[in-house]
């Protein structure tokens, strides 16, 4: 087996010089945060990255409509929950282990490196956990959030139908309301992560269902609560069909779920009527984050592979990493990966500010379908690199490297696809908006690079500053646009958001290469770490941010002429 590797210097540098996140909460200094971190690495090192590429092939089983996940998964949960990892981020008052969230998210994604497969089981049981603490019932938080806490239950969301996909509001799942105040539930989920498993004793589904002669569309959604066994633990009616094979999360499984076949599922409402599409975002921004996440990781985690790799591989008497192309795969490699890391910690370090009271909402609105698109885009991409790197070696399966290209490239798809992400981005998340939280964001990159100006990187300043001008003339087109062709609007979407994404992620590899050059004036750089940091904003702004001009004469030049014509 491939050694494990983390890259916690990075990390620190992310949560203590770049976040500050001990400035944030004066609870917490430094050494509390590594010594968390320290343990919880220790952890997927020992524990968790063994059960890795086992998992994956052994892989997920059906028989007799029961499910069952690899082996080792069970012994690994119940070792992560008894260490108390699971409770990591919670409050103490039911029981968990407060930690910021800038935290929590960077164990999250050392989490999913180790093992993406057991990692969803963790995030899912989260997102429903949340859901429940923000709004279900009394009686719902004390019936489940304790054992949800041990490891005993866990969670799933359940949005897709066969015939609704993105189009969630085509849904056809029905909720029956009874005498007791209780819903009998109706109809096939497709594609459920950990729908069914014998990991947990039971399971909270959160399914999304209208109720009788609410309006059509998202507008008439509902969303319940409802277990696999009920209170006295009986079996509710949830039957799961088949498991799906699929590329990758070989240890993940993916269910056809039955509510109701025998008409007696039954489901409590969670929130009020029809508004359940609201609190399923609710739920599914953190799993978008948690995509993000999953894009990060996977290509910090290849890198990190790939690196030490092609320091051991010889080839014309020498390792392949002193080659110039390998050399320009790994830089481009770690700038992005890294690039990646710094966006989805900031991204976590909002939601703290949020919690501590500052306004953050618009910039988490706006950088969330980034975190969740480019990082997963791009993660993947990272990871195929990996694979390049690794030459033939790459595409069999001793060196953990293709799994990593299976695995990843899911997140590109599930809790709304990527070019859902970008189309919510272009029209809700900065047309609607009138681009004012896109041009806040603009004034504090501004600012970055009068920070930047006494370094030189002079080349590198002028292509963000004119990678910021010209959006405006990429607005100014799309408002012209919006009224006669709204085709080339939607078609450059995703375009347009990865546009903005390379200046986001310039921008955070910038302030952190200044970071680093401060502190080389006061410390010594011995293993070269902050050197690199200066490598890295600078080779990102070469090998992607440079992509943006030919971005914009894709969106604003070309696309037009596609109006008429069809695949
Ligand atoms: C392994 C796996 C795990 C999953 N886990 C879950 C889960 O736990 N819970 C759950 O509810 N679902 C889950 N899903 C389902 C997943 O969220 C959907 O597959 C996804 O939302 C896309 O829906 P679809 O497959 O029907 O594709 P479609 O909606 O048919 O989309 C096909 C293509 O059309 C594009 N498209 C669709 N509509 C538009 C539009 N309006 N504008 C532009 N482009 C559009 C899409 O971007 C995509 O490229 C999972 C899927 C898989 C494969």
């Amino acid at each position: 087996m491939v050694l494990y590797r983390a890259d916690l210097r990075d990390i620190y540098f992310n949560l203590f010089d770049f976040l500050k996140i001990p400035k944030l909460y004066p609870q917490f200094n430094e050494q509390d945060i590594t010594s968390i971190i320290e343990e919880f690495n220790k952890f997927m090192s020992q524990e968790v990255w063994p059960t890795r590429e086992s998992g994956d092939q052994e892989g997920v089983h059906i028989s007799n409509g029961i499910v069952t996940v690899p082996k080792c998964f069970h012994e690994l949960n119940q070792k992560f929950c008894e260490n108390g990892w699971f409770k990591i981020g919670y409050p103490e008052e039911i029981g968990g282990v407060f930690a910021p969230y800038a935290v929590s998210l960077a164990c999250t994604s050392l989490l999913n490196g180790a093992n993406a497969s057991y990692s969803i089981f963790v995030e899912l049981t989260h997102g429903a956990m949340n859901i429940i603490l923000k709004f279900g019932t009394k009686q719902m938080q004390q019936q489940w959030i304790p054992s949800m806490m041990e490891g005993h239950i866990g969670g799933t969301m359940c949005l897709t139908e066969p015939g609704a996909g993105s189009d969630v509001g085509a849904l056809k799942t029905m909720a029956t309301p009874m005498s007791d105040g209780r819903y009998k539930i109706k109809g096939t989920k497709l594609f459920i992560s950990a729908g069914d498993n014998d990991l947990y004793k039971n399971i909270v589904h959160l399914v999304l269902a209208k109720t009788p002669g609410a309006p059509e569309g998202t507008k008439g959604i509902s969303l319940f609560a409802v277990p696999k066994l009920n209170a006295d633990g009986s079996s509710n009616d949830v039957l799961c069909n088949k498991i799906e094979e699929k590329m990758g999360i070989h240890g993940s499984p993916t269910c056809e779920l039955v509510f109701g076949g025998n008409d007696n599922c039954l489901g409590e409402m969670v929130g009020k009527e029809c508004e359940g599409m609201g609190l399923m975002f609710v739920m599914m921004n953190e799993v978008r984050l948690f995509c993000g996440i999953q894009g990060e990781s996977q290509a910090n985690m290849a890198f990190m592979l790939s690196e030490a790799y092609a320091r051991e591989r010889i080839q014309f008497g020498k390792p392949i990493i002193d080659l110039p192309d390998v050399k320009r795969m790994l830089l481009k490699m770690r700038a992005k990966a890294r690039g990646l890391r710094a966006l989805n910690l900031y991204v976590g370090s909002l939601f703290d500010r949020k919690c501590l009271g500052e306004s953050t909402d618009g910039l988490i609105a706006l950088l969330t379908p980034i975190s969740k698109a480019y990082s997963t885009d791009e993660g993947f991409n990272v990871c195929v690199e990996a694979m390049q790197v690794h030459g033939g070696y790459g595409y069999i399966k001793d060196y953990a490297v293709e799994q990593f290209v299976r695995d990843s490239k899911i997140a590109t798809i599930y809790e709304g696809t990527n070019g859902i992400q970008a189309m919510d981005f272009l029209t809700r998340k900065v047309l609607k908006d009138q681009s004012k939280t896109l041009q806040e964001l603009f004034m504090k990159i501004h600012a970055s690079i009068k920070k930047a100006q006494p370094y030189g990187w002079n080349k590198e300043l002028t292509l963000l500053t004119l990678s910021m001008s010209k959006t405006k003339d990429i607005l100014n087109y799309y408002e012209e646009k919006s009224t006669t062709n709204m085709e080339a609007v939607l078609g450059t979407s995703v375009d347009f958001l990865n546009y903005i994404s390379r200046i986001v992620v310039a921008w955070l590899l910038l302030e952190q290469a200044i970071l680093a050059k401060e502190k080389m004036m006061i410390e010594k750089d011995g293993d070269g770490y902050l050197a690199s940091k200066i490598t890295d904003y600078l080779f990102y702004s070469h090998q992607d941010l440079a992509h943006n001009a030919g971005l914009y004469q894709t969106i604003c030049v070309f696309r037009e002429d596609y109006q008429h014509i069809s695949v």
